[in-house]
């Protein structure tokens, strides 16, 4: 099996089997091994590359269910793409060994219901549009401070529709030694300074 190689948990080789890949796409051949060391990464890639399963993978490999901490967040625009994200996130999860716990957040939806289920557990990896998860993290129902990584999906379309000031919100409550994980279809100017302040000596990918 070719995803084998990466040394993931048996149970991600499982879900990776049922769901029908055979072989890892280019974008996941180049970054899974990069995320899996630690290191910052920026995907150029477009949709359709298998780019969410490039961070999905080894993320959710790393994660230690026993803390009940936040320990991924996942900023995307749109409530189709953080829904997109979830339902691949819950189908990666579904048969760890130990529960991993996975919240997807977007606006437009009860957000008192959302915090109600936040009193006493966190999950385990946040996923949802940048206003959401900051709206809960000021309302201290949602603890993200103890998250060492942060995903930006789309920081293209996410500085387009102007989030990229909650994202760069969201990312100041992380731990200062963060990873993080941006995929674009481009990389506009506007999008630098915010690269720059977060990420130090990141590996780049066009694919
Ligand atoms: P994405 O670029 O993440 O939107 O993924 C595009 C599509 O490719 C999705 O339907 C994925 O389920 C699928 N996909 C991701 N990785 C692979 C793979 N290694 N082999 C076949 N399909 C994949």
């Amino acid at each position: 099996h070719t995803f084998e190689k990466f040394g993931l948990q048996s149970f991600l080789i499982d879900a990776i089997n049922d769901i029908g890949f055979t072989k890892p796409t280019e974008v996941q051949e180049r970054l899974i091994p990069a995320i899996q060391s630690g290191r910052s990464v920026i995907g150029q890639s477009q949709t359709g590359s298998g780019k969410t399963h490039t961070f999905l993978l080894p993320l959710i490999n790393k994660i230690d269910p026993s803390r009940k901490e936040v320990q991924v967040v996942i900023t995307t625009p749109s409530r189709e793409l953080a829904e997109q994200i979830y339902q691949a996130a819950l189908q990666l999860v579904d048969k760890a060994p130990e529960k991993i716990i996975v919240q997807n957040f977007v606006g437009g939806t009860d957000k008192k219901r959302q915090m109600a289920k936040l009193v006493g557990i966190q999950p385990h990896i946040v996923i949802g549009t940048p206003g959401r998860i900051l709206d809960l993290v000021n309302e201290n129902s949602l603890l993200i401070y103890t998250a060492p990584v942060l995903v930006i999906d789309e920081a293209d379309m996410t500085l387009d529709m102007g989030f990229l000031t909650d994202v760069d919100k969201i990312a100041s409550k992380l731990p200062e030694k963060l990873q993080m994980l941006v995929f674009s279809a481009t990389i506009p100017i506007k999008l630098q300074p915010f690269l720059k302040k977060y990420m130090s000596n990141p590996l780049f990918e066009q694919i």
